[in-house]
């Protein structure tokens, strides 16, 4: 379904970015992958789907780096079809708490950084009258935990930013989405296991049972896959008038 369109996906060397771009290989999309750590083991994984894959590490809390990335994507695919804005971090404390280097870095990876890439991807999509830009926000973009004060503002900014893209493009091809995943067990919510049961003295197991029962009433992580084909229908003819929604995937959570 998306041979010969080009996909490139932040933050995806792990977690829901690699689910994701793993999901839009599987339908012929060539890859750019983004996000730190080991990028060959991925690359290697999205080769297997006989697909092109790229790799470019920009840090995403950086403009002059993002805009290297985007016109990297170009000069290797011609440009990009389908954006889907990932990267994120967290950090956890009470406002009066919160490392002011912490809040800025949150609103940079989690927020600005979609809005670069966005501005930059736009021109290409609307000449081409299609393209698909997705955004993985949370369900802290619809509703707030306590302690989470830079990633739920950030999040909300990208459910905000999701609809005025839709808007801005709504008579075009170019559709603009966001995705709320609950809980997802990735290395960014592991962390925060594990900061549980070292509190709590639990095992790791119980952490996991207590964060969910917390939240999400259906006691079960979303996977990065179930993630991924919610971008694939964004992708389809069937998501061509879907224009800013903000989805959730979240066993229950918003709907309390
Ligand atoms: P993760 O830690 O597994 O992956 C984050 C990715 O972003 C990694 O590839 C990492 O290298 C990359 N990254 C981090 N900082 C970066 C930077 N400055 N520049 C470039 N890349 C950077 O986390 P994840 O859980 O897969 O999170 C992915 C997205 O999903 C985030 O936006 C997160 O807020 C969101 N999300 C996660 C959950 C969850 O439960 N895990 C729930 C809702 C939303």
């Amino acid at each position: 379904m998306l041979a010969n369109k080009t996909a490139l996906v932040t933050g995806s060397t792990s977690g829901i970015g690699l689910g994701i771009a793993k999901a839009l290989a599987r339908q012929g999309a060539n890859i750019v992958l983004n996000g730190f750590g080991d990028s060959e083991g991925p690359q290697a994984e999205i080769a297997a789907m006989s697909v092109q894959v790229a790799y470019h590490g920009a840090d995403m809390s950086k403009p002059a780096e993002i805009e290297d990335m985007m016109k990297f994507a170009a000069s290797r695919f011609g440009k990009v079809d389908i954006l889907v804005n990932n990267a994120g971090i967290q950090h956890v404390a009470r406002v009066e708490d919160f490392p002011v280097e912490r809040w800025d870095a949150v609103i940079a990876i989690n927020l600005s950084s979609a809005f670069h890439a966005t501005r930059l991807a736009l021109p290409a999509m609307r000449a081409a009258n299609w393209g698909r830009i997705i955004n993985v926000a949370s369900v802290h973009g619809l509703v707030a935990s306590a302690e989470k004060s830079a990633y739920v503002a950030a999040k909300h900014g990208v459910v905000g930013l999701t609809k005025v893209t839709a808007l801005e493009n709504a008579t075009t091809g170019v559709t603009c989405n966001a995705i709320c995943p609950g809980w997802v067990l990735t290395p960014l919510v592991q962390k925060q296991v594990d900061a549980k049961a070292a509190a709590l003295g639990l095992s790791n197991e119980d952490a996991k049972k207590q964060l969910l029962g917390e939240k999400e009433p259906s006691m079960q992580f979303t996977t990065p896959e179930e993630l991924g084909e919610l971008a694939v229908f964004f992708c389809s003819p069937a998501g061509a008038n879907v224009r800013g929604v903000a989805w959730n995937m979240d066993g229950g959570w918003v709907a309390q």
